[in-house]
């Protein structure tokens, strides 16, 4: 959700609640990767539901992406105590 803004990847809303939506349905194979994770509001989730993107015409605003190492750090590093932060970076 935070790589994708916490907007939805269908209409965009932030203003919703938010849930991760799997761009192709487990169902029908889909993974839990980055790539077929995105951010969806509970209304886009509902009306998708189990079908594929195109079938149900639902593009997606953004293609998913997996974050970079470093964007993760830097989301990450907020969080840390300071004394880890070293680590973090070396590791
Ligand atoms: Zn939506």
């Amino acid at each position: 959700m935070r790589r994708d803004a916490y907007k939805c990847a269908y209409c965009g809303r932030s203003d919703l609640p938010l849930t991760i939506d799997h761009v192709i349905p487990r169902a029908r194979g889909g993974t839990d990767t980055w790539e077929n994770l995105v951010t969806a509001c509970t209304v886009c989730n509902n009306r998708k539901g189990d079908g594929m993107p195109k079938d149900v015409n639902m593009p997606l605003l953004f293609k998913p992406f997996k974050p970079s190492h470093i964007m993760f750090i830097k989301n990450v590093v907020g969080k840390l105590d300071e004394k880890w932060k070293p680590y973090v970076y070396l590791s």
